[in-house]
């Protein structure tokens, strides 16, 4: 049954569904392997009370966050500390990644939280260097979580199209087309201004010679999409290689973007959160 639809996410339309499986669309058939299930351990945990043994706020967003990028990283999306994600909380903060913190070693105490205008409400380190592209996002769209990645097939399809060619059906997971944002340096407001734009009319888009963003109504839905997008951005650049003459040059970083992100990445460096950068 090549064309059976994947699991769950057949309708592109509302869908919370918290309790959700993550899965991967990978392997031949569209059924991927489900793999861990972000740690929604808590049936019905409230989202501030700590429960029992770890008095941590936010306990279970926290929770959801390593949950999530351990699920990236199983599903090779994300490597060493590339990439971050975030979920709103039910009183409108941010649980989001620290910055420059191997996820292998990533632990609940160590996700921050934050306001919606970025201020640290309980965060032990310097949050991701995109927070403001995750807050922005939050304010442009109903999105309750932000998986960004720097997956490989999203990341080499950024350079060669201005939108993802609809070469399968699967885009309709993100609205029916997925756009290229131009690239801006990364952790800048112009980034976080130009993804939240094109956020705002779909669910996911790429960043140019950078990598992706996918939100969803939860961190399970928006890694499960995580996975789909990069699924379709393989077989684009398949089918694009595919033909002579397809290929296009790809767009290059210029010297001077080039300068500016060596300078920039020369700080990268888990910190404390008033080094905010
Ligand atoms: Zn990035």
């Amino acid at each position: 049954m090549p064309d059976t639809p994947p699991p769950a996410p057949e309708g592109p339309g509302p869908d919370p569904d918290p309790g959700r499986r993550v899965s991967t669309p990978g392997g031949p058939g569209p059924a991927g392997a489900p793999i861990a299930a972000s740690a929604h351990g808590r049936p019905g945990g409230g989202s501030r009370r700590a429960s029992g043994a770890e008095a941590l706020p936010y306990a279970r967003e926290r929770a959801d966050v390593v949950g999530a990028v351990r699920a990236l990283v199983a599903d090779r999306l994300v490597v060493g500390t590339a990439g971050n994600v975030s979920v709103r909380t039910g009183d409108g903060a941010v649980a989001v990644t620290p910055s420059a913190v191997d996820y292998g070693a990533l632990t609940p105490g160590l996700v921050g939280v934050h306001a919606a205008d970025g201020t640290a409400l309980d965060a032990p380190l310097r949050p991701t260097s995109e927070l403001g592209l995750h807050l922005a996002v939050y304010a442009r769209t109903s999105a309750r979580a932000v998986v960004h990645t720097h997956s490989p097939a999203a990341t080499a399809l950024s350079v060669l199209v201005p939108e993802v060619p609809p070469v399968h059906y699967y885009l309709a997971l993100f609205g029916g087309r997925v756009p290229v944002v131009p690239y801006a340096p990364y952790g800048g407001p112009e980034l976080a201004a130009a993804a939240a734009g094109a956020l705002a009319g779909g669910s996911a888009c790429l960043l140019g010679n950078h990598g992706a963003v996918v939100t969803g109504a939860s961190l399970d839905q928006a890694v499960e999409r995580a996975g789909y997008l990069e699924w379709v951005c393989d077989v684009a650049l398949r089918a694009l290689s595919a033909v002579p003459g397809q290929a296009r040059a790809p767009r290059l970083l210029t010297p001077a973007e080039m300068a500016e992100a060596v300078e920039r990445i020369s700080g990268y460096r888990p910190g404390p959160p008033q080094a905010d950068g």
